[in-house]
């Protein structure tokens, strides 16, 4: 039992220890303590910073001699590691595949592959078509604060009404159930499949506007990617293969402020597996696949199909090529570049294809910052994520601590050593 004097004295040692120290931690503080931290704006790193979170979101970040750490904060001594922000793939797939196969879409499978992008430091990934209602309960159901799984944004399936009635009904349709984009294909598949008709993408982008939903559009064509630009298209998929980039598409991206996602792993899956690829043997890429996928992908069979497969061989020595040439002038004109991968589809690795798409643009041309910030700071403001992508106050508490530095070598982005979201150490099995 209280009496009232052990109450008041109480009460005045809390008041005395309330006036003398006022940065006081609450429980859901945490400070980052001594790390070179690359806060995903593009600015300069800061050597020997700190980073404090309280309840999941950034509220100080700073050089450690002028960023004080308030008392009884939880410290994580990151001395000696490279701090980035969580990574946010542009352009997925979530919830379909099982191993090597398709139809698998269900709660438990989206959550799998939405722990296995958090494992590897994808902390946000924008699921571009074939959610299905799972997707959307999921995405629906994550609480800001306590998540550790990565972040899901959904679009629904794949649009491809057959007449302008039908486009207006199905942006409705994906519209009502809140879906964060719109996403279409404007693509023959290399003469394989009719293309949708300009009519067809002018309704569907007409309809998304009016919902204040942004279109997605995944093109091969330079001809295709300006039409849809020109139709109202709101951000660019994938890379455009066919041929160079113009002048006329780079002033219509930038005029229109439209992110562009090379998704160069998209393409290095359709051949990569008619020989033994070099990250088969990479241990940050073993370390959480299946051995059973990996075992089928090395069949000389299948390897033997791949490299008698004509599709395969244009997207090895054309559409390749071209698109790794188009993502180094369009980043030096600069348009706003959008790391995603398109991976999901089978053999399409989930959280280390990010990893490999930002080796592959640096191999392009682009420096190890511009990569990060198309992964980081840059990718949030192509999906008008305004509270995630960059370590500076306000924003989420969703950072990678890496052994070593990505801006001395872009593959150091694969030393993950730990993962936070929202503040939340992410599992690791
Ligand atoms: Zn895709």
């Amino acid at each position: 039992m209280h009496d009232n004097n052990s109450r008041k004295s109480t009460l005045l040692a809390l008041a005395i220890t309330c006036l003398s120290t006022p940065a006081i931690a609450g429980e859901g503080t945490v400070a980052f303590v001594g790390g070179r931290i690359i806060d995903g704006t593009g600015s300069a790193p800061v050597d020997n910073g700190v980073i404090i979170s309280t309840d999941g979101r950034i509220v100080a970040v700073g050089p450690a001699a002028s960023t004080p750490i308030p008392e009884g904060a939880r410290q994580i001594n990151v001395g000696g590691k490279t701090l980035i922000p969580g990574l946010i793939n542009t352009h997925g797939h979530v919830g379909g595949v099982l191993g090597l196969e398709s139809g698998h879409y269900n709660r438990g499978n989206v959550l799998r592959q939405l722990e296995l992008y958090a494992r590897y430091g994808i902390t946000t990934v924008n699921s571009l078509g074939d959610d299905e209602f799972e997707g959307f309960e999921i995405r629906n159901e994550q609480n800001p604060v306590y998540i550790n799984h990565s972040r899901l944004m959904v679009a629904g399936p794949v649009l491809a009404p057959a007449t302008t009635a039908e486009a207006v009904r199905a942006v409705n349709g994906v519209a009502d159930q809140s879906a964060n984009f719109i996403k279409i294909r404007v693509d023959d598949n290399l003469g394989r499949s009719a293309k949708m008709a300009p009519e067809i993408y002018q309704t569907i982008s007409d309809e998304a506007e009016k919902r204040g939903l942004p279109l997605a559009v995944h093109i091969y064509n330079l001809e295709d990617a300006k039409a849809t630009l020109a139709a109202g298209a709101d951000f660019i998929a994938h890379s455009v293969r066919d041929t160079a980039v113009d002048a006329e598409f780079i002033d219509g991206l930038k005029a229109a402020d439209v992110c562009y996602s090379p998704t160069l792993t998209r393409e290095l899956s359709t051949f990569v597996y008619e020989s033994e690829p070099a990250f088969f043997s990479d241990p940050f890429f073993l370390k959480d696949v299946d051995p059973a996928v990996v075992a089928t992908l090395r069949e000389p069979e299948r390897q033997q199909r791949m490299r008698d497969n004509p599709g395969a061989q244009h997207y090895k020595n054309i559409a390749l090529p071209n698109a790794m040439s188009n993502l180094k002038l369009l980043s030096d004109a600069g348009v706003k570049i959008a790391m995603g991968t398109d991976s999901g589809p089978a053999a399409r690795f989930q959280g280390y294809f990010e990893h490999l798409e930002m080796s592959m643009m640096v191999d392009a041309g682009m420096s190890p910052m511009q990569v990060l910030y198309s992964a980081t700071g840059g990718a949030a403001e192509c999906l008008g994520l305004n509270y995630l992508g960059t370590l500076e106050a306000g924003k989420w508490a969703d950072i990678v601590v890496l052994d070593a530095d990505p801006l001395a070598d872009i593959n150091n982005t694969k030393s993950v050593n730990q993962v936070w979201i929202a503040g939340n150490l992410v599992p690791t099995p």
